[in-house]
Formats: structure tokens, sequence, C-alpha cells
């Protein structure tokens, strides 16, 4: 019986996905799916990259949160298109509620949308949301056995960000094994290492945004 439910919300959620994904086609709009764990720094990821590529690209960005509003606000002096989906306990965003805040936005007039995903590195990976690409940010304070952990999130994603990389000294976060157990999992996976409080790292995932947006975006 539950597996019954189960399968039919994950049906209804990949059947709005695909119409997400057709319209973001048509309107050539990339969407960026953030997935992480709370506090890897997704939000401040967000403001060093809206500060650096919000006068060059048209963004938006939505933001999703279990109760509250408050990594929507440390946004909101960039002045982009942002809406909040509160998803009341929910620890992952749906495809129904992301096709609702694209509604919110006029697509004819935008590069990219950012979503941050609810933190989480379990069901954001499950729940197809129509992006153009997962992305999945890890920082070294939360230990290099994660991939490992959470396969799925690692092999659906097309980059993944290795973040707080100052803190290794700090961490007992192994390079080695964290590259070993990666490559089991996803050797395609492409890796940018950063430090969003030392600016390190920043410019390659800049670089891969204007690639991914000159490949399929506006012109
Ligand atoms: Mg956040
Ligand atoms: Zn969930």
């Amino acid at each position: 019986m539950e597996i019954a439910i189960m399968k039919a919300v994950l049906e209804e959620n990949d059947d709005r996905a695909r119409e997400i994904e057709g319209l973001l086609k048509e309107k050539k709009v990339l969407l960026l799916n953030l997935i992480s764990s709370p506090g890897s720094g997704k939000t401040t990821l967000l403001e060093k990259t809206l500060e650096h590529l919000k006068d060059k690209y048209s963004i938006a960005v939505i933001e999703g949160d279990i109760a509250t509003a408050r990594d929507a606000e440390r946004l909101e002096k960039y002045q982009i298109p942002l809406v909040v989906i509160n998803t009341d306990g929910a620890c992952h965003l749906n495809s129904m509620s992301i096709k609702n805040a694209l509604d919110k936005f006029n697509l004819d007039n935008l590069d990219l949308i950012f979503v941050e995903n609810v933190g989480n590195l379990v069901c954001p990976s499950e729940f197809d949301i129509g992006e153009s690409a997962k992305i999945a940010i890890l920082s070294t304070a939360e230990g290099d056995d994660k991939p490992e952990k959470y396969p799925l999130l690692f092999r659906e994603s097309e980059l993944m960000i290795l973040n707080k990389i100052d803190l290794i000294p700090y961490t007992n976060f192994n390079k080695k094994s964290f590259y070993k157990d990666l490559e089991k999992i996803n050797k395609d996976l492409p890796v940018i290492e950063t430090s969003c409080t030392k600016n390190e790292g920043l410019t390659s995932w800049f670089e891969w945004i204007g690639q991914r947006i000159k490949d399929g975006g506006k012109s």
C-alpha cells in the first residue's frame, strides 16, 4: 500500500518535472538545483555568486525552506526575483511547488534560476524538479564519507562543489579517500574546490555556469 502511494507521488512529480524541463528548454533558461546538508554553505555560495554574476546575467532564486525565510532575507539585498517555498516540514522540494514558483517569474527575461533545495542529502536527489542540472555541495566539515553514504546524489549530479576547503586542517577530512570513494560512485563528476570565506575556487564555478549558459541559454 505505502509503496503504491509513493510510486504515485513520484509519478506525478516526474510528469510535472518533464513539463518544467520542456518549458526551460523553450525559454532557454538554465535551472540549477543546489543540494546539500544544512550548513554546507549553500546560501553563502549563492551570495558570492549573485555578487559576481547579477550584472552579467538575469538571475532569479527559489529558496526552499522548511519553515522560515531566513536564507531568502539574506538574498533580498541583490534585488533579484526571489520566491520562497516553505515546505511546511517536508524535507525536499517537489516539481509541483517549483512549477508554481516559475509561474511568478518572467522566463522570457531570465538566463538563470538557482534553486536552493531544502538542506538534506537524501530525498532532494530522488525528487526530480525538471532542473537543467543537480549540483551537490559538500563542506569538508561534514566528513569525507558522504559520497559513499549518499551515493544517489553524487551519481545524479553534474557538478560537485567541495566547499570550506580552508577548514581541512581543522578536520579529519581525508581528500585522498574522498576522491577515491567518489571515483567509484561517479568517475565523471567534476569537482570544484571552494572556500567562500577566502574567495578560493569561485572563478571556476562562475566559468562553469557561464559555459552552461553559453551551451543552452539565450544568445
Ligand atoms: Mg541556506
Ligand atoms: Zn523529503
